[in-house]
């Protein structure tokens, strides 16, 4: 028998993944949907079968799962729908850039954690925890950079 190509694998991926995606939202002990830019829709699960590594949340595509201690926490929530808001606005490039590029995925980061910033006092502390959470190669300067546009174009 012939093994399917490269090709067709990555295809087959692309299929299954969000079908697999929805299978474990619906399967979870509560769901939610919401929306970004008001028509997009979000689906949010609380499953913790999915997560690893102790986190407390994960974004896939447009799905987005929680633990269920931490379903109601809407700092989390948002933070997550920051990277769907991304996701869809660069028509799923993000999620694909932020597994081959640290330096990709520390700014996806800081759009997030933003949020957390009460003053550009604390770009500091959140460049040199997104740094040694998620991308341990870029520079902390960098990070900084990417958190000062952030904060510029915030609404
Ligand atoms: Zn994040």
């Amino acid at each position: 028998m012939k093994i399917i190509g490269i090709r067709y694998r990555f295809i087959l991926a692309i299929l299954i993944l969000p079908f697999v995606f929805s299978m474990i939202t619906m399967l979870s002990s509560r769901m939610e949907v919401r929306h970004v830019y008001n028509i997009l829709p979000v689906f949010i699960g609380s499953n913790s079968s999915i997560l690893t590594g102790g986190s407390a949340a994960m974004q896939r595509g447009v799905f987005i799962f929680i633990s269920p201690s931490q379903f109601d926490d809407e700092e989390i929530i948002q933070h997550e729908l920051i990277h769907v808001k991304r996701y869809y606005r660069t028509l799923s490039f993000s999620c694909w850039a932020s597994l081959f590029s640290q330096k990709y995925l520390a700014d996806v980061e800081a759009e997030a954690y933003i949020l957390m910033a009460k003053s550009p006092k604390d770009f500091d502390w959140i460049a040199k925890m997104i740094r040694e959470e998620y991308a341990p190669n870029v520079d902390k300067e960098y990070i900084i950079n990417c958190l000062e546009t952030h904060w510029a174009s915030r609404r």
